[in-house]
């Protein structure tokens, strides 16, 4: 019984020293921290930008995703990023040019407010004109701002007669040559 007792007041006290370096080491963190002084005091925020320590785009990784480019001049318009983004994102809309082989791509937009970077509309583009850029600053107060268009633009019904009678010409004229 007794030795009971001596076991449990030894056990108490350990946990009363335990507690009271846990306040020790607590405080020697806290107190310079707190009174700004002594070599423990650090700036845990960091003001942004900050032009010491801030990242720019040559200090991100190699396989960094940043925001998206269409090169729209070699952009086929075959909608396969469209289809296969997971947050819908990108928004295409396309018409035959002049030449029938081409198409006119007079929307692409792609919506940063929802795109997640996962880079999978960039592996699926097979002439390589979309690609991720190491631009990774676009904040805004707008969701309207956050969406960047590589559309041409639209086509005026005037231009879109003046193609169609174009297509039609030169349907004629491979007519008569073969
Ligand atoms: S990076 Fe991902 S989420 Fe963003 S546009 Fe491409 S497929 Fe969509
Ligand atoms: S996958 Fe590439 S080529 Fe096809 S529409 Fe998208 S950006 Fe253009």
């Amino acid at each position: 019984m007794r030795g009971s007792v001596f076991s449990t007041l030894v056990a108490y006290l350990k946990d009363v020293l335990w507690a009271l370096r846990s306040v020790w080491g607590s405080c020697l963190t806290a107190v310079p921290y707190l009174f700004g002084s002594g070599d423990l005091h650090r700036e845990v925020t960091e003001l942004y930008p900050d032009p010491i320590s801030s990242k720019t785009p040559d200090d991100l990784p190699a396989k960094s995703r940043g925001f998206l480019f269409n090169d729209i001049d070699r952009c086929s318009g075959c909608r396969e990023c469209e289809k296969i983004c997971p947050a819908r994102c990108i928004r295409i809309e396309a018409e035959p040019a002049a030449d029938e082989s081409k198409i006119w791509i007079s929307v692409f937009d792609v919506d940063f407010s929802k795109c997640v970077f996962c880079g999978i509309c960039v592996e699926v583009c097979g002439p390589n004109s979309l690609r991720h850029t190491r631009e990774f600053e676009g904040a805004s107060y707008s969701n309207n701002e956050m969406v960047t268009r590589f559309g041409r633009g639209w086509v005026s019904p005037e231009q879109r007669k003046k193609w169609a009678a174009m297509r039609r010409q030169i349907e004629e004229e491979d007519g008569v040559r073969s």
